[in-house]
C-alpha cells in the first residue's frame, strides 16, 4: 500500500508538472496572439419579448483563440490563465477597441446595437485599464452607452468597496454595468443595493432547472419579483427551449439569451440575420 501511494504521488506531481509546463507554453503563446490577429470575437443576440414578439436589442461579445498549432481553444480555457498572469487586462483592451471598431464599421453601414463585454475584475485599478479604455472610447468616438460590462459576481463578492469604486468609474463614462452569473454566490443578495448596476443576469445553471428543478424555478421568480422594485433590468441566459422561453414569458421576464434564439456568430453572419436588415 505505502508504495501505491508513493506512485500516485509521483504520477499526481508528474501530471502537474505538465499542467504548469501547459500553462506557461499558453502564458508565453497567448502574449503573440493578439499581434499575430489570431484573437477573433464572436457575438451572440441577445433578445427581448417586444409587443408579442421577441427581437435582438444587443449583441454580447465572446472572444474565441484561433491558436496557429492548438486550433479553436475557448475562453473557458484560456481566460483562467490570463487571469493568473494578468494578460487579462491586455485582452480587455483589445476586445473593447474590437468592439468599438467593429460597431463603426456596423455605424457606417446604418445599424447600431448595444454590445456587452465580459470583464475580469481581477486586476482592476491596474495596468492604467482606465486611462487605456478611455483612450479608446475616444479614438473611437463610440457612445460608451452603447457598450455593457458584465461582470462576474465572484469577482465582486470578493472586495466590495473596491468593486463600488470601480464600477462608478467605468459608470462615469456612461457604460452599463450588468452582474454576470447573479445567483450563485449566495451573498449577492446582501450587496446588490450597494452596488451601482444597471442589471443582473440570471445564471444559466438556474435556466436549466425550468421544468425538472422546483427550487431552481423558484429563485428565478424571487429574482423577477426582486428587480421589478428596483431599477434593476433583469436578463436569463442559457435559454435552451421552448419550455425555458415560455416559462420566462409567463413569469414576465422579457430579456434572454440562448442557443434557443441564437449562438454565438461572427460578424459577418450577424449581418446574415434577416431580422436586422443589412443588405447584402
Ligand atoms: P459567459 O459570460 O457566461 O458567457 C456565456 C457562455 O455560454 C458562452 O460561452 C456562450 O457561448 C455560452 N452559451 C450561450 N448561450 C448558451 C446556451 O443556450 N446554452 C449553453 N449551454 N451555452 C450557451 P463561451 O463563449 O465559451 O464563453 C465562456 C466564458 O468565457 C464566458 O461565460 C465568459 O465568462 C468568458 N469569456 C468569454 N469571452 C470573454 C472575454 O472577452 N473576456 C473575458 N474576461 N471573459 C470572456
Ligand atoms: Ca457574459
Ligand atoms: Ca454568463
Amino acid at each position: 500500500a505505502k508504495e501505491n501511494g508513493k506512485n500516485s504521488f509521483a504520477i499526481f506531481e508528474k501530471e502537474n508538472h505538465s499542467n504548469i509546463k501547459k500553462e506557461f507554453d499558453l502564458t508565453n503563446d497567448m502574449i503573440l496572439a493578439i499581434n499575430n490577429n489570431e484573437f477573433k470575437l464572436f457575438y451572440q443576440p441577445k433578445m427581448e419579448y417586444i409587443d408579442g414578439k421577441v427581437v435582438i436589442v444587443g449583441l454580447e461579445a465572446l472572444i474565441r483563440w484561433f491558436h496557429p498549432q492548438k486550433g479553436l481553444i475557448y475562453p473557458d480555457v484560456f481566460i483562467p490563465i490570463a487571469e493568473r498572469s494578468g494578460y487579462i487586462s491586455n485582452i480587455f483592451l483589445w476586445v473593447l477597441n474590437e468592439v468599438c471598431n467593429q460597431l463603426k464599421k456596423w455605424n457606417s453601414k446604418g445599424k447600431d446595437f448595444n454590445i456587452s463585454i465580459n470583464f475580469s475584475a481581477q486586476r482592476f485599478g491596474q495596468d492604467n485599464i482606465y486611462t487605456n479604455m478611455s483612450k479608446i472610447l475616444e479614438n473611437t468616438k463610440i457612445d460608451p452607452k452603447k457598450i455593457s460590462i458584465e461582470i462576474d459576481e465572484k469577482y465582486l463578492a470578493k472586495n466590495i468597496e473596491t468593486s463600488i469604486e470601480m464600477l462608478n468609474y467605468m459608470k462615469s463614462f456612461g457604460i452599463n454595468i450588468t452582474i454576470d452569473h447573479f445567483g450563485i454566490n449566495y451573498s449577492s443578495l446582501n450587496y446588490l443595493r450597494s452596488l451601482p448596476v444597471n442589471g443582473m443576469k440570471v445564471d444559466m445553471s438556474f435556466i436549466n432547472g425550468i421544468g425538472s428543478n422546483t427550487k431552481d424555478e423558484a429563485i428565478i421568480v424571487a429574482l423577477i419579483e426582486l428587480c421589478k422594485g428596483t431599477d434593476i433590468d433583469i436578463i436569463a441566459e442559457g435559454v435552451e427551449t421552448k419550455e425555458q422561453y415560455d416559462f420566462l414569458i409567463a413569469h414576465d421576464l422579457k430579456k434572454m439569451q440562448g442557443y434557443y434564439f441564437y449562438k454565438p456568430m461572427q460578424a459577418e453572419d450577424i449581418e446574415k440575420i434577416p431580422e436586422l436588415g443589412f443588405d447584402n
